[in-house]
């Protein structure tokens, strides 16, 4: 691997401003999960999950254990339990992986209110939904540092993106799908697949963080818990430090988002794909 330098370019891949909750919800769609690792109740930070997505599914056996469906947080001991006995499954059926709290298990299930021809959907943090057309572009490219797991898709509505969204009875944007019509065949408008970035995520500007003894989350000087968690989604910076560029064309870096390289990013200009925007990111030694 060669020496990161000041000369790389990189930018991030994000998604496009939105008008509304509403405007958001109808072009992105919604993400759900129907099993996952339950939160942690630790006694230093308080309950907290990550947002991570795993490469695997659930193991069959744990699929009628209720704490994966309603993913409740756990006490420190009996958390650390549950995640031993499913790395042991998951061990035993697929992957080598260590467990965090949060994490959600394959498939994604997915619903779009509107009618599904863009090329990325932000119905999660960081990692897009995407369309076939860009898992086929990037996979004949051998684009490093994302894999591509195919969705199920749920409900898929009928209405152009660009129609202005019809507003639910109940004016929550989760109702939507209460006010739209419906696509009876969704099946045949696919497949779309979740991106997932295989690195850790990266610090824009350190190194790294000091973690909590008992639970792992790491700490930021400035935020506790979940606030920290979430802070991803706000005021994000264009400037990143040389020390968090990694050697793969696609790797996350925390306030920053995803990051993509310049050969990764010809390839989204070239191609036109849409529902994205790209920011220029700035290198600091
Ligand atoms: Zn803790």
């Amino acid at each position: 691997m060669s020496r990161p330098s000041i000369d790389q370019r990189f930018w991030r891949l994000d998604k496009p401003e939105c008008e509304d909750d509403y405007s958001n919800v109808f072009i992105n769609g919604l993400a759900e999960y129907t099993y996952g690792i339950p939160g942690i109740d630790c006694p230093r930070c308080g309950p907290w999950g990550g947002l991570r997505t795993l490469p695997v599914e659930c193991p069959a056996k744990f699929r009628t254990d209720r704490r994966l469906a309603n993913r409740w947080p756990l006490p420190v001991e009996e958390h650390a339990r549950l995640c031993s006995e499913l790395e042991t499954a998951l061990r035993e059926e697929t992957a080598d992986l260590v467990l965090e709290p949060g994490d959600s298990f394959q498939p994604l299930v997915f619903d779009i209110p509107c009618k599904p021809t863009l090329d990325f959907y932000w119905c999660r943090f960081f990692e897009p939904v995407v369309a076939r057309r860009v898992r086929d572009l990037f996979v004949k490219h051998s684009v490093t540092g994302i894999s591509f797991h195919e969705v199920r898709l749920r409900r898929a509505g009928t209405l152009p993106a660009k129609s202005d969204p019809p507003i639910a009875e109940t004016g929550e944007p989760e109702d939507i799908f209460d006010a739209i019509a419906i696509e009876p065949h969704p099946e045949k408008l696919g497949p779309f697949f979740e991106t997932l970035v295989d690195g850790p995520l990266v610090d824009a500007d350190r190194a790294s963080l000091p973690t909590c003894e008992i639970c792992g989350l790491e700490k930021h000087p400035e935020y506790e818990g979940e606030e920290w968690l979430i802070k991803m989604d706000e005021d994000r910076p264009n400037v990143m430090s040389l020390s968090a560029v990694r050697s793969t064309d696609v790797f996350r870096a925390r306030s920053v988002g995803l990051v993509i390289s310049e050969r990764v990013h010809e390839l989204v200009t070239a191609n036109s794909l849409t529902n994205c925007l790209l920011t220029e990111l700035e290198l600091v030694p």
